[in-house]
Formats: structure tokens, C-alpha cells, sequence
């Protein structure tokens, strides 16, 4: 029997396998992004009492009415933007499925979409799952910033959308309104979709900001925004997130999730209505703290930082003073012999492009980074 090709992307993803030789070699494990540090008290205690108080059914389909207002009432404080509950907002079980959902709602075949290399790896398998073609605009290394005029030169007539996603993911690179601006002035006048993957929202650093596409009014009108709680409230597992889209767009979106997924996890949407009402530390000062220790630790390795992450969890180093090595050989390498685990970039382009730089994630513990570094210090 065939089984059809359906993407391009016929290995396992790289976070599985990285994670996978962590595990293998006893190795820390600074490749997979997620937090080694246990959830808030209060919101575990949230998620029991809701299994308690008896939410354990299907949720209605776009979310519980309370959780999407709370949710709304929140971008109103953080982004100062409202946004309507019933027709605007959709509840996901994370931001990889809400990524998949706007693109299925959006694209039929011989569709291309622009994609942003360095990128998160599900969007191109994702956009050639629905038949589409990605087609690639390289960031500018080191600091990745958009060649704007190059992704203008790429938009033709079979662009449907365009994928972004500030902070960056792999590069920490975080946009300035004028990013948003740029890109508002090319899709002008044309019928483009975007994406706007902003997981990583409330994790910038050095007293940056995020601009949310959902504060441009003009992009706002053409875009599906994707949101994670995991990079929130450190709770990957739980895979809770939104879609926040115009509605029509909403409308679109829900006809896809209503027969992919339907519903999202009730308790947890319980447990996190109740947390956004906490009183929480803010998650970029946090963070902050953990890139700072983190930089200051690689300092006296052999490891060359290119550009300090503006956000996200994830710092990028060079290997340059090190080895030669194919960057995924190398990853591989310094797992086996030297006990740390982290990502080659080459995972994060659809041709494999190498320029010899290896990601780490820094959302650990101080224990965690300090034992990384000690490791880290000795590689020859
Ligand atoms: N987009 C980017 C850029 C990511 O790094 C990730 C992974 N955390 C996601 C989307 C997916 O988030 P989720 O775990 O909610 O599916
Ligand atoms: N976003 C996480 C990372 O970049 C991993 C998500 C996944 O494992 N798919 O490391």
C-alpha cells in the first residue's frame, strides 16, 4: 500500500531527537524549549480544583465564555486593543495546532506562503500539508533582522500569506514597529494573509516591548495572531493556547477546529481563568535574570555570542573556536562527550543551511545553567 509524501520534512523533528539523545547520554538538557522549573503552585492548584468542581466535559467549541473573556480583558491591559469574545477568539490546544488551523482555513493548492528562515519547523511541513508552497526569505545574520526589499521581490501573484514570528524563535531577534510598518506597506493593495506567531510576547528583555500585530490596525485586519500559554505560565505540557482573527477569519477558523479538535481541555481552561486573575511576577523579569546568568556563564567558555536574545528563551552561540563540524554533528557530539544538548540551527531552514551556530535554551533552573557552563568550559 502507498502512503502519500504529504510534506517535505520526512525526518523526526529535531526537538524529539535532541531531547531523545539528552535523555540517551544523561546529557542537560538545553535544546528542547521548555522550562525545567515546576508550574506556579496556584495554577496546579487551579487545574485540581477544577477537576473538583466537576469540569471534566467538553468545553463549547471556541472555549469556556469565561476563559475567552478573561483572555480579552487581558490583551486589553497588556496591548491596549479590544477584542471580541464571541466572534474573535478561539481557543487551542497550543499555537503549533492554531498555526495549522489558520493555514488549512486559508490556503488550497498551488498557494505559496512566505516563510522567514531561520523559522519554527512546523510551518513548512504545515503549508505543504495543505498543498501550498513555502517559499523562503533568509534572515540577516547575526542580528536576523527582514530584508523587507527581498521579501518584497518574493511576493508574487500566488502569494496567499505570510508566516511571522516576533520574538524570533530560534534567533531571540524582537521586531520594532517599524518591522510591522514594512510589512504593512507590502501587502498593501494585496489580498496576503499573515500569521502572526507571537508565543514568545511577554518574554523580551533590556526594557524592549512587544508590538502585537493586533496593534496595527491595519495589519490586524488581514491577520490571524497565535498565542501559547506554555511560554506564559512555563506550562508547555499543557498545550493551551488562542487564535485571535477577525470574524470572518474567526469564522474560517472555527470550521476547520470544529471537526479537528472540536473542543479544548475544560480544566485547564478553568485552571488558567483562574490564574490570569493571580498576582504573578512578571515572566520577562524572570527570564531576564536567566539570560543574564546564562550569558555571563558562557562568557568563559569557548563559545562566541554573536548578539545577546532580545527575547524569547533561547540564545544563540557559534562553535567557530571549537570544531569545523557540520552543526548538527557537532550538537551530537557535544551531547556524547561533554553532556549538554542543544539545537543546530540548520533544523530551523528547509535546505539545511548551516552556519555553524547552535542554539540553547535557557528557561532553567540557576543549578541547571551553572552545572551547563562547568560542562561547557571544558570542551576542547
Ligand atoms: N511557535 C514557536 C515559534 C514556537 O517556538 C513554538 C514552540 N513552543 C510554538 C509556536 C508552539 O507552541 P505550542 O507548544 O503552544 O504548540
Ligand atoms: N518550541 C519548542 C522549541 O523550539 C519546541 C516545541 C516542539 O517540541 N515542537 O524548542
Amino acid at each position: 500500500m502507498q502512503l502519500p509524501q504529504k510534506h517535505s520534512n520526512t525526518g523526526t523533528s529535531i526537538f524529539a531527537v535532541m531531547s531523545g539523545l539528552a535523555t540517551q547520554h544523561n546529557a542537560i538538557n538545553l535544546s528542547q524549549g521548555f522550562p525545567d522549573f515546576n508550574i506556579d503552585d496556584r495554577l496546579a492548584a487551579a487545574l485540581s480544583e477544577a477537576a473538583m468542581k466537576g469540569y471534566n466535559q467538553y468545553a463549547p467549541m471556541p472555549g469556556l465564555p469565561m476563559f475567552r473573556n478573561a483572555i480579552c480583558a487581558d490583551l486589553k491591559t497588556r496591548y491596549g486593543v479590544s477584542v471580541d469574545p464571541d466572534t474573535e477568539l478561539t481557543i487551542t490546544p497550543g499555537a503549533t495546532y492554531g498555526i495549522f488551523t489558520a493555514f488549512t482555513a486559508i490556503l488550497v493548492p498551488g498557494d505559496e506562503v512566505i516563510v522567514l528562515e531561520p523559522a519554527y519547523d512546523s510551518y513548512v511541513p504545515n503549508i505543504e500539508t495543505n498543498g501550498a508552497r513555502a517559499v523562503v526569505v533568509p534572515l540577516m545574520a547575526p542580528g536576523f533582522g527582514v530584508d523587507w526589499d527581498r521579501v518584497k521581490a518574493t511576493v508574487s501573484p500566488r502569494t496567499k500569506a505570510i508566516i511571522v514570528n516576533t520574538p524570533h524563535n530560534p534567533t531571540g531577534a524582537v521586531w520594532s514597529m517599524d518591522d510591522w510598518n514594512q510589512l504593512a506597506a507590502i501587502v498593501r493593495d494585496t489580498d496576503i494573509f499573515i500569521l502572526s506567531d507571537e508565543v514568545y510576547e511577554q518574554l523580551i528583555f533590556d526594557g524592549g516591548r512587544h508590538y502585537s500585530v493586533l496593534q496595527h490596525d491595519e495589519l490586524r485586519a488581514r491577520s490571524f495572531a497565535l498565542y501559547s500559554f506554555g511560554k506564559v505560565f512555563n506550562n508547555t505540557g499543557w498545550k493551551m493556547g488562542y487564535c485571535v482573527a477577525p470574524p470572518a477569519f474567526t469564522q474560517a477558523f472555527r470550521r476547520i477546529h470544529q471537526f479537528l479538535c472540536f473542543s479544548v481541555n475544560t480544566p485547564a481552561q478553568y485552571a488558567l481563568t483562574q490564574h490570569l486573575a493571580d498576582k504573578l511576577q512578571p515572566i520577562h523579569e524572570v527570564m531576564q535574570a536567566k539570560r543574564d546568568l546564562f550569558l555571563s556563564l558562557l562568557s568563559d567558555t569557548p563559545f562566541t555570542i554573536h548578539q545577546p536574545a532580545r527575547g524569547s528563551y533561547f540564545q544563540v552561540a557559534s562553535y567557530e573556536r571549537i570544531s569545523d563540524l557540520p552543526d548538527k554533528e557537532f550538537a551530537i557530539w557535544l551531547t556524547e562527550n561533554y553532556g549538554v544538548a542543544t539545537i543546530p540551527l540548520s533544523a530551523f531552514y528547509s535546505n539545511g543551511h548551516d552556519d555553524k551556530l547552535i542554539r540553547f535554551c535557557f528557561a532553567k533552573k540557576e543549578e541547571t545553567l551553572t552545572e551547563a557552563a562547568a560542562r561547557l568550559r571544558q570542551v576542547r
